[in-house]
């Protein structure tokens, strides 16, 4: 079956179709697209926990219904990027953090609608047919370059940032222009891997950073994995009650 009927803005499932070559919604998609594209009622807003094998397209199952989220921000006027971040995917290895950025970069290029575009709006070497990127814009922060050159970009504002933890926590701790207090979405994937790799203290540290200021934590696990966190995940939950 496709994707009708599951709450995708026709806007994204036309662009998964006709650039991302994405016809019908794997199972985890169609669970995840269930749970999270709820309605925009902050007290039905939950945490996930989404679990399912390498290769079955976790990626766009949490990256689809954060973007829709973030959708109504960006049409009709241009929204100043110093609202700061508003997702923050945190990926336990460079490589990994590489990957769901290029996925994300592909979806963002997802057109605006015909209405919502305006000649300030328009890319010229886009056929005039305006990305929505030109505000929703992807970062990512993995230590690759230098502190000052990610301090640059966080100051700009980066409101989707895909970062390894070490890296995040830093920029939390020792950015002062790196702006969170809108932030809405934490996706920790691979937390089991997260955790083998020793950075428990530093997603807690994350964590306390962002205590209080988002609605919605994503944890995606790989199967049969994610008894391995310990009490983390029980913490984790606890700390995403909404207010
Ligand atoms: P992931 O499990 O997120 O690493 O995705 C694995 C691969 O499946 C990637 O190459 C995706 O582009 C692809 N993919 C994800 N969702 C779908 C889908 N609904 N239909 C076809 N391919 C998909």
């Amino acid at each position: 079956s496709t994707f009708n009927g599951l709450g995708l803005d026709p806007l994204i499932t036309a662009h998964l179709t006709a650039k991302m070559n994405i016809l019908k919604p794997t199972s985890v998609q169609r669970a995840s697209l269930s749970a999270l594209l709820t309605p925009s009622d902050p007290s039905s807003s939950r945490d996930a926990f989404i679990q399912s094998q390498t290769g079955s397209g976790k990626t766009l199952s949490y990256l689809l219904p954060i973007i829709q989220d973030l959708l109504p921000l960006s049409s009709n006027s241009y929204i100043d990027r110093s609202i700061g971040t508003l997702a923050i995917i945190i990926a336990p290895t460079r490589e990994l953090a590489k990957q769901i950025y290029d996925v994300l970069e592909r979806l963002l290029k997802l057109r605006l609608r015909p209405q919502d575009e305006t000649p300030e709006n328009a890319d010229a070497d886009e056929g005039g047919s305006a990305r929505l990127t030109r505000w929703l814009v992807a970062g990512l922060l993995t230590g690759g370059s230098t502190r000052t050159h990610e301090k640059a970009r966080l100051r700009k504002g980066v409101p989707i940032l895909v970062s390894t933890p070490g890296r995040l926590l830093d920029h939390l701790q020792n950015t002062s222009s790196f702006n969170v207090g809108k932030c809405r979405w934490l996706v920790l994937d691979e937390a089991d891997r997260l955790m083998e790799l020793g950075f428990d203290e530093t997603v807690k540290g994350i964590l306390a950073g962002l205590e209080g200021r988002r609605k919605l934590a994503v944890q995606a696990v790989q199967e049969g994995r994610s008894l391995e966190v310990g009490g983390w995940d029980w913490e984790l939950r606890r700390r995403t009650i909404l207010c």
